[in-house]
């Protein structure tokens, strides 16, 4: 039995990213360069994160996060710590089979040099007994960013990165993480790979570790190239319908989904009944921040189909990309919600 990480009804938490402050890296700006260097950098990383924490304890979040202030991008940064991928060869592929980017190419076999966010993880440890939640890249969504000159195959090479997601998945446990997720936005495209073996990578990145473990599913930070494609999807969102019988089955404990203003049928989640779901109930695609009422009428909808101990309100997505009012404000709105929902159902 997996230890649970809390006692709070409908504890509510973040999808990942959060602002970073405009001393480190360029506001409202995904892959921003940091401002700083060396050992100011090193210095500047912790203090942002010990920022972004207070944001997330102010705003009454239950399950805190470093707001993935020490990475440039969530998948990126990752890769950059590891054997077998040249940063210098570049390649322009299809991510997600949506924009073209000029991409890292895997030179090599992949492996992890050392630990990636395990010293941050502590230092977040260090600063707070709530609950943490700590993000890595899936082992799809990373294959996915890249170009692969070595194994010539998205299912061996996302295996490889399986087995260092792994790795790290276990000293990040041991650094005292409660949640480890794993960020699968390309799950809501490659649907066939991922019932072949998408879903088998991630259960083997999860092998072994007694902390709960989450995988989040989304349509992509509020960019440009998200929002153009959300627009050929018509008006019924039945994406998550092709994976969930298979990720209902599998070992993953929590399911983060986007929710809110999306087109996404709610009765999908009927597919997932068993599984804790972390409910997206805030939009990161626009500047408007949410009522508190409707957050409240977004986990209303969804308790139709997730039992009130399974439901944790959330996010949609990451939101690196909005200004820091407008992202505090919509943590605010997130944690009100949920105290509206919760006295309902005492
Ligand atoms: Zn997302």
């Amino acid at each position: 039995m997996k230890k649970s990480t809390h006692n709070t009804l409908l504890p509510t938490s973040t999808a990942g990213s959060l602002p970073k402050p405009l001393w480190i890296a360029q506001p409202k700006t995904l892959w921003s360069p940091w401002k700083l260097q060396d050992k100011a950098l090193a210095v500047g990383k912790q203090d942002a994160l010990r920022l972004s924490l207070l944001d997330q304890q102010q705003a009454g979040i239950d399950i805190v996060s470093d707001g993935e202030q020490t990475r440039q991008h969530f998948v990126t940064t990752f890769i950059e710590h590891l054997n077998g991928v040249d940063f210098k060869r570049r390649e322009t592929v299809k991510i997600r089979d949506r924009y073209e980017a000029s991409v890292p190419t895997v030179v090599g076999p992949v492996s992890r040099q050392k630990p990636v966010f395990v010293e941050d993880a502590k230092f977040l440890r260090q600063q707070t007994d709530k609950p943490i939640k700590w993000a890595l890249p899936g082992p799809m969504t990373m294959i996915d960013t890249l170009y692969d000159d070595h194994y010539k195959s998205r299912e061996k090479l996302a295996w490889e990165f399986a087995k260092i997601l792994n790795q790290e998945a276990k000293e990040l446990e041991a650094a005292g993480v409660d949640i480890i997720q794993f960020d699968e936005p390309a799950f809501n495209v490659f649907f066939d790979e991922v019932n072949d073996w998408g879903i088998a990578c991630l259960e083997h990145a999860i092998e072994g570790l007694k902390c709960e473990t989450a995988v989040h599913i989304c349509y992509g930070y509020g960019i440009q190239a998200n929002t153009d494609w959300k627009k050929t999807l018509g008006t019924d969102w039945r994406q998550y319908e092709k994976v969930f019988p298979k990720l209902q089955k599998s070992n993953i404990d929590i399911i983060s989904l986007e929710c809110h203003n999306s087109h996404v049928p709610m009765e999908l989640l009927e597919l997932i009944r068993g599984k804790k779901v972390m409910v997206g109930a805030i939009d990161v695609a626009n500047n408007n921040v949410e009522t508190p009422e409707e957050v409240a009428a977004t986990l209303r909808e969804a308790l139709k189909y997730v039992d009130a101990d399974k439901l944790y309100p959330c996010t949609n997505c990451g939101m690196t990309p909005l200004a820091s009012e407008i992202a505090n404000g919509k943590l605010a709105a997130l944690s009100a919600g949920a105290e509206i929902v919760r006295n309902e159902i005492k």
